[in-house]
């Protein structure tokens, strides 16, 4: 009931950044406290990116809900996220999606991995798969994708993502090392490429073979 209480004015709170009343409900229903380490919970509600190990966060509420809306989720749609990190975002995009839709999430560190797996089965998501790999290779077994949101930073944009995305697909992907952007690609119906550049934000690197090079005893 507490949890409720602090969710729901969280929620409220994100209409500063206008976030559509979708992903605003989704929000209201995703228990963010139970993806979050036990540590953390007294800040589950807070609109700040958390630590969940590894050197790893689960990101900032205000920016998962511009990633949702960006990606213009509708429902049954089939989606490729990179970094599953705590499995929250990927639990909001399920929300969104509904019980029609399918969610494969790449996480390279195997203990987050089954961190995020375990935080959405908790919460009840059945629809998203968790998969231990380098996302910056994509998931070629289940593509195309409707959605690709990777949630880590890219040197520039993984060439297997470009080619797993549908046509009339979009993908958001953070670029950028010390100076990063929020780039929304659009991928029209004859596979034409279009990207817009949609402001700085903050994401940890992503890492792999079209990532950033392996960080040093990080796994
Ligand atoms: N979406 C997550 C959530 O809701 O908690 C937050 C993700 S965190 C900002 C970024 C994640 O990307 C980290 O867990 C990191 O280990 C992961 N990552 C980095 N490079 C990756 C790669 N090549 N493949 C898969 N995951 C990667």
């Amino acid at each position: 009931m507490e949890y409720e209480r602090e969710r729901k004015k969280l929620v409220n709170s994100l209409r500063e950044y206008n976030i559509s009343e979708k992903t605003l409900n989704a929000m209201k229903k995703v228990p963010r406290h139970l993806f979050v380490p036990s540590v953390q919970i007294a800040n589950a509600y807070v609109d700040h990116p958390l630590p969940i190990g590894y050197a790893q966060t689960i990101s900032a509420p205000h920016m998962v809900a511009m990633m949702c809306d960006l990606l213009d989720l509708q429902e049954g749609l089939t989606i490729l996220e990179i970094g599953a990190g705590s499995g929250y975002n990927a639990a909001v995009m399920a929300e969104i999606i509904g019980s029609k839709g399918k969610i494969y999430s790449i996480e390279r560190l195997e203990k987050l991995a089954v961190f995020a797996q375990d935080n959405l089965k908790k919460a009840g998501y059945s629809n998203v798969e968790v998969i231990c790999a380098d996302g910056s290779l994509g998931l070629p077994e289940h593509a195309p994708y409707d959605r690709i949101c990777v949630t880590a930073s890219a040197p520039c944009t993984p060439l297997p993502l470009i080619e797993q995305l549908k046509p009339g697909g979009i993908m958001a992907i953070p670029e950028g090392k010390a100076y990063q952007r929020l780039y929304l690609i659009k991928k029209d119906m004859e596979g034409n490429i279009i990207k817009e550049d949609r402001g700085g934000v903050i994401f940890v690197p992503l890492v792999g073979d079209h990532g950033f090079n392996m960080l040093c005893g990080d796994r």
